[in-house]
């Protein structure tokens, strides 16, 4: 479990130590009614360009599912976004005046953009509650600290995002023996503690039995209007059941972008994915 807790620490460590200006939180611009914009994006490595011209852009509080054959960049657009990659070349604003090209990771997750990583990470051996409380502290920047208390609002916080999650009943039991899918939900609501504006999620419903991944719909849907939430996954059912509009990512741009039944019937998509 030990490896389970250690990039959750390094998460505070920089949110304390980040170098670039921090952003105001709610200073984001969305005049336009788009949260993200990625344009004429390049990524190479080695001369093969992960992303390839890309453009994208994210409504203000939608749901929007990226698919897209092994390889079609979407791992990378997503590291581009939160700042791990450099992009070669084009634009990547949040809202119509951040620049986040010229920010690091760590002022990026401030600014309200997080990441949830396939492989769960909580604290196995504090509880839910717990976990979810820290989630809280590291955002206010303070020292890690469990012993500070709670004042009520942040509590009013913490429940509300229980009850988002679904596990109010759970709060009191570790997090170490909650199932694969509990984990799941509750590192969402560790970064929802943070109040995200946009949130990138890389294939949540992985190893989820049937009623998880028809929760974890429930749950994404939910957060539908609050958060701006871009979802990659594979589980093409999973996508169908919570798509609005879905991108099609292939070789490092946008192939296609539209409902479900659109996507599917396509024939350049059926190609892409034939040829897999
Ligand atoms: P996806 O997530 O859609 O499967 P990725 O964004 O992970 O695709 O990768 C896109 C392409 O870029 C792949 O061909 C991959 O091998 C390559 N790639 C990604 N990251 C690196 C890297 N750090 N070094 C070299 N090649 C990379
Ligand atoms: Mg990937």
């Amino acid at each position: 479990m030990s490896n389970t807790t250690k990039p959750l620490l390094n998460r505070y460590q920089t949110f304390n130590f980040g170098h670039t200006r921090p952003v105001i939180k709610g200073n984001v611009d969305v005049s336009h009614g788009t949260v993200l914009y990625m344009e004429d994006v390049s990524v190479s490595f080695d001369g093969f360009k992960a992303l390839n011209n890309l453009s994208l852009y994210i409504n203000d509080g939608e749901l929007r599912c990226l698919i897209g054959p092994n390889g079609a960049g979407k791992t990378t657009l997503m590291d581009v976004i939160t700042g791990k990659t450099q992009a070669d070349s084009g634009s990547v604003y949040f809202g119509q005046t951040i620049d986040l090209q010229q920010m690091d990771e760590a002022a990026i997750a401030q600014a309200g953009i997080c990441r949830k990583f396939q492989k769960p990470s909580v604290f196995e051996k504090l509880t839910v509650f717990e976990n979810l409380e820290l989630s809280l502290k590291a955002d206010k920047g303070a020292w890690v600290t469990l012993f500070a208390t709670l004042n009520g609002e942040q509590r009013d916080r913490i429940d509300e995002v229980l009850e988002i999650i679904g596990m109010t009943s759970l709060r009191f039991q570790l997090a170490g023996i909650l199932s694969h899918g509990q984990k799941q939900w509750l590192e969402i609501g560790m970064l929802l503690m943070q109040d995200p504006r946009v949130m990138l999620v890389d294939e949540p419903v992985a190893g989820m039995t049937h009623q998880e991944i028809d929760r974890t719909a429930e749950l994404l849907l939910s957060l539908q209007g609050k958060h701006s939430v871009v979802v990659v996954e594979h589980d093409m059912e999973f996508v169908r059941s919570i798509a609005d509009k879905v991108t099609v990512l292939h070789e490092g741009s946008v192939l296609m972008e539209g409902t479900m039944d659109e996507v599917q019937n396509d024939p350049r998509v059926i190609q892409v994915y034939l040829g897999e």
